[in-house]
């Protein structure tokens, strides 16, 4: 029932209904933080103003030939800038998904001999170096597990050139313990989330409990690495298990941090910040809001309802 409603809510019929109609705008806009640079920079501002960090996720136009990845590329920089401009980059991290860049493109379009894989890398290093030119860093985020090896490859390069830039595992999938071991070198950056696509079972752990039990395996081991483990979840149950292996670690403030995505829990990311720890929300925003609101749809069944009630003016 949920694939079919979410099914429809990507229709593109329903998409403009619903880029039309304020309430569901409204909705939308408790997870997303606009369309534009001036929609983005007051939220940043307010989440600094309140002790959090930020992440920012830029959602671009889909993929389909290499102008639209070279369309996206222009939306990083222009992000860079804007944060530059309005002195607001130190510190500030970046979530770069691949795909927006042009890892998914099929042979048959691009031109040049490039692969995919070697355009995103191409753009991803842009975006890497005017970040840390900005005082800014990156994060890469991570997609569908066919995904996994291309996604690490690149972040290998990436990171080789500029340490900053951080790589997203997700618990769910069985591999995810072994290439944390193998990454968590000191001072890297690995943010730990459960995973938000779905995986055939030969490759991915499916009941929650088994998640939730091989995220903090892998969290653990993190936390008593050199690594700097970034745990992205809202799971309170987890919060607490990291708090715990915080305490237990000893581990400095700066040296691991909590992430949660922009609306979701944000009395716990000011209650984490009240206590000392550092916390970072990541914030989407960009011309692509619609279709990463379908996307958390298809995550949460309840906000399916409260979405179709928005539309219809309930
Ligand atoms: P859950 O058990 O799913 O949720 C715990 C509680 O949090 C829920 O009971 C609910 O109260 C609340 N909650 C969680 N999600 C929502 C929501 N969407 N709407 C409303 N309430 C919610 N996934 C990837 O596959 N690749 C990535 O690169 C990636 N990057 C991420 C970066 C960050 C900073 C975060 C926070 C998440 C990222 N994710 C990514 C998504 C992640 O994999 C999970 O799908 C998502 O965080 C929900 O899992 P959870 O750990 O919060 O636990």
């Amino acid at each position: 029932m949920t694939s079919l409603l979410v099914h429809w809510a990507a229709r593109d019929a329903v998409r403009e209904a619903a880029m039309s109609a304020p309430a569901a705008r409204d909705l939308v806009n408790r997870y997303v933080a606009g369309q534009t640079l001036d929609d983005l920079v007051p939220v940043l501002r307010l989440l600094a103003s309140r002790g959090l960090r930020f992440s920012v996720e830029y959602l671009g136009v889909p993929v389909e030939v290499p102008a639209d990845a070279a369309r996206n590329l222009q939306g990083y920089l222009d992000l860079v800038q804007r944060l530059r401009d309005e002195g607001i980059a130190p510190g500030a991290e970046l979530s770069v998904r691949l795909g927006w860049l042009g890892q998914e493109l099929r042979d048959e379009v691009l031109d040049g001999g490039r692969t995919g894989g070697e355009l995103a890398l191409a753009y991803a290093r842009l975006v890497c170096r005017a970040s840390s030119n900005a005082g800014a860093f990156v994060t890469i985020d991570m997609s569908h597990h066919e995904l996994v090896d291309g996604t690490l490859a690149i972040w290998r390069e990436l990171h080789q050139d500029l340490p900053g830039t951080g790589i997203t595992l997700q618990a769910a999938l069985r591999r995810t313990e072994d290439d944390a071991r193998e990454i968590a070198m000191p001072g890297v950056r690995v943010r730990l989330c459960k995973g938000s696509f779905r995986a055939p079972r030969s490759v991915a752990h499916r009941g929650k409990h088994d998640v939730d039990l091989a995220f903090v395996r892998t969290l653990r081991m993190l936390m008593s690495s050199q690594a700097v483990p970034l745990v992205a979840t809202h799971d309170p149950r987890l919060v607490a298990i990291s708090e715990e292996l915080i305490r237990r670690t000893g581990r400095a403030a700066d040296s691991y941090e909590f992430q949660m995505l922009y609306g979701i829990r944000p009395l716990e990311q000011r209650r984490l910040v009240d206590i000392g720890h550092t916390a970072r929300v990541y914030v989407p925003f960009g011309p692509g809001w619609y279709d990463y609101y379908v996307r958390n749809l298809a995550e949460r069944p309840a906000n399916t309802a409260l979405f179709i009630r928005s539309m219809l003016g309930k």
